[in-house]
């Protein structure tokens, strides 16, 4: 009987005494008491009445119980259904009755107000909070440390994981056992993680960044994590002396930058810096390198596909790239209209395909059918092209083109140009409404802290490097942009703040 999921990120540690994870309290819980909490859990969901292929979803804080839940989904064969802990009770509803969750685990604190979502819905609730605690840990504390795996295939899900809502509501995405296994062995492989790294990791475990990528890899690979409960600059100052390296979402780099204990000597002995789930602007990384002397490894992915590119670990680590396809990972740009491959150079959408790739939207056929082609293509969404030498260069998503009098615009382009002007810490630039052209072209800024940008000065400058019907009709000064947990800025509500500016 086999559960090649299990097994690979799981089993081969049964009985292990060798650290996996570290806490910020300075404990550490071996592979073998981790999977002792994970195998009494596995009890407890067969209790509760749920059988291979049912789901549990939890709303839960960061904590070694949280992730062993995941661990105890994949012995027992249920899917795995992990939420945003930002999500409120409304929007829970929404994902709980969508997934027709069997069981869902939250927080203590939030049990009454869920129980008049899940009562309704025939569904079982229990707890799990921060500090480890909760009727879930109760109900374990009896049982044994030992579950007789249940048999799975490669094909069988594992997971739902609901992508990130930036470009609109949040879609179910049905993962695999082999999409998430194949990922995390390619890039163990390809960052060449073994059993010796301690990786530090302050990323949410809702998420592919930090549940899949972060983790599995490292459990692939039988390394360590010191396991904070969310990014904090002074706690990861004092762990980063003993991590081998480090993953993160492009804000933990210009946190890090931004204080002064970030020096070369305290990351000198580290390997490897990853950056992925938004773009990293070319500044961080250059500023990274010149602090630390480490160039940030980036690279690209999403939830349905876990990681499709990225940078070399030994070649050149280009700034503002993605890097190239993984093994394995098919990679196409192609034209909107057509469906066919754009000349090498051109813009158009990307489109992948690999073990990696999902399979479909959970109860979504027909976004399934519009974005997941017959042949194994996926459409990312997001635009891009290859340049001469192969590196993938994300220009940005296809719902935020902008259209101007039928010329289509690539808002990464002008955002470039108004990152470099003087003051200008970030941008972001959308289209808006407009009379004539349909749409055309606004630039938000935001200030380097304590600095005035000289807004004429930037419109002249855009003007002079950008076509004329590039050229954005008004900048506005912002204190920061919207963003998601992700740290993904939300340009749909950009959109929607300006929308009345030029009609
Ligand atoms: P939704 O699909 O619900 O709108 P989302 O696409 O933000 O949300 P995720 O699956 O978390 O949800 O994010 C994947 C997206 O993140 C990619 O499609 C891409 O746009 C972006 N992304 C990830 N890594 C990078 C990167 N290195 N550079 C640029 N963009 C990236
Ligand atoms: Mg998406």
């Amino acid at each position: 009987m086999t559960n090649p999921l299990y097994d690979a990120l799981f089993g081969q540690h049964a009985g292990q005494q060798t650290p996996f994870l570290h806490l910020a309290d300075g404990g550490v819980l071996s592979h073998a008491e981790f999977l002792g909490q994970a195998a009494q859990f596995a009890h407890v969901l067969g209790e509760a009445g749920l059988v291979p292929g049912d789901r549990l979803a939890a709303q839960v804080h960061k904590s070694p119980q949280a992730l062993a839940l995941y661990a105890a989904c994949v012995q027992a064969g249920v899917i795995f259904l992990p939420l945003n802990t930002g999500y409120t009770t409304g929007e829970l509803s929404y994902f709980i009755a969508d997934s027709g969750a069997k069981l869902v685990v939250c927080d203590g604190a939030a049990m009454e107000a869920l129980r008049a979502v899940t009562d309704p819905l025939g569904a079982a609730l229990m707890s799990l909070n921060g500090d480890g605690t909760g009727s879930l840990v109760q109900a374990a504390a009896s049982k044994s440390v030992t579950y007789p795996t249940v048999a799975r295939g490669a094909g069988d899900l594992a997971a739902f994981l609901y992508t990130s809502g930036t470009t609109g509501r949040s879609k179910g995405a049905m993962l695999s056992q082999d999409n998430l296994l194949s990922n995390a062995r390619t890039l163990a492989a390809y960052w060449r993680f073994d059993a010796s790294d301690v990786l530090l990791h302050a990323l949410p475990i809702f998420h592919t960044h930090g549940l899949f990528v972060a983790t599995n890899v490292t459990l692939v690979a039988g390394g360590s994590m010191i396991f904070l409960p969310k990014f904090d600059t002074d706690q990861m100052m004092a762990h980063l002396s003993q991590a081998t390296a480090m993953m993160g979402v492009p804000t933990f780099y210009t946190r890090l930058l931004s204080d002064a204990r970030l020096t070369r000597d305290l990351v000198g002995h580290m390997r490897l810096f990853v950056s992925g789930s938004a773009p990293l602007l070319a500044d961080t990384h250059t500023e990274f390198e010149a602090r630390t002397g480490h160039r940030i490894l980036e690279r690209y992915g999403m939830t349905e596909t876990n990681m499709n590119t990225s940078n070399p670990y030994d070649g050149d680590r280009r700034a503002g790239t993605v890097g190239m396809p993984l093994p394995g990972v098919e990679l196409k740009v192609t034209d909107r209209a057509s469906g066919e491959a754009v000349p090498q150079g051109e813009v158009g959408l990307i489109e992948v395909r690999g073990p990696n790739v999902f399979q479909g939207y959970w109860k979504m056929p027909e976004k399934t059918a519009a974005e997941l082609r017959e042949d194994g293509f996926f459409i990312t969404g997001d635009l891009g092209k290859i340049d001469a030498d192969g590196y993938v260069h994300i220009v940005g998503r296809d719902k935020d083109l902008i259209i101007s009098g039928g010329y289509n615009i690539y808002p990464k382009e002008i955002e470039l140009v108004l990152d470099d002007q003087p003051g200008v810490l970030e941008s972001a630039v959308i289209g808006v409404p407009h009379g004539d052209f349909g749409e055309t072209v606004v630039g938000l800024i935001v200030p380097v802290a304590g600095q005035t940008p000289d807004v004429d000065g930037i419109k002249a400058a855009a003007a002079a490097s950008l076509a004329r019907f590039k050229h954005p009709r008004a900048l506005i000064v912002v204190d920061e942009l919207p963003r998601n947990t992700m740290g993904k800025v939300q340009k749909s509500l950009l959109r929607e703040a300006h929308k009345d500016l030029f009609v």
